[in-house]
């Protein structure tokens, strides 16, 4: 899990007011997943809200940085260091191929069934029987860019 530090010693580069409140929208949303009722759900689904929200989190400064070129070089590295999003998923976004990649254990994951790579990221065409994709990591239903 990513651990955000609150440290006052420095103060956040320029601009990170301007997005401060959604990305504590995402804090408020991550801390109402972790801390939601398990009654009645499978271990599994809760672990999927988590994923989703990190992953839109991580989404959201991608695109911020390098989609709409909305935020400065430092900015972003600070953002990345203080765990607002996941530097290693968002270098997979980068490549062809990986652009709506929904998690990073969906492509490492030995458990996974298609020779390392999870079912969501077959592209629904290569899908045979008409089964539901739903991944067990983090419970996405197809992120094949060709989708
Ligand atoms: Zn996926
Ligand atoms: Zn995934």
């Amino acid at each position: 899990m990513v651990k955000i530090r609150t440290s006052r010693s420095k103060a956040p580069p320029a601009g990170f007011d301007d997005i401060s409140d959604i990305l504590q929208e995402f804090g408020d949303k991550l801390k109402d997943a972790q801390n939601a009722p398990t009654e009645g759900k499978k271990k599994n689904q809760l672990l999927w809200d988590i994923y989703r929200i990190h992953h839109q989190r991580s989404r959201y400064v991608y695109e911020l940085y390098y989609k709409k070129e909305a935020i400065t070089k430092e900015l972003y590295a600070y953002l990345l260091k203080k765990g607002y999003a996941d530097q290693n998923l968002i270098a997979k976004w980068r490549k062809q191929g990986y652009e709506n990649l929904c998690c990073l254990r969906c492509i490492q994951g030995k458990e996974n069934i298609h020779e390392g790579t999870c079912i969501c990221r077959v592209p629904r065409k290569d899908i045979k029987d008409d089964k539901p994709v739903e991944c067990v990591t983090c419970g996405c239903r197809g992120c094949a860019s060709s989708d």
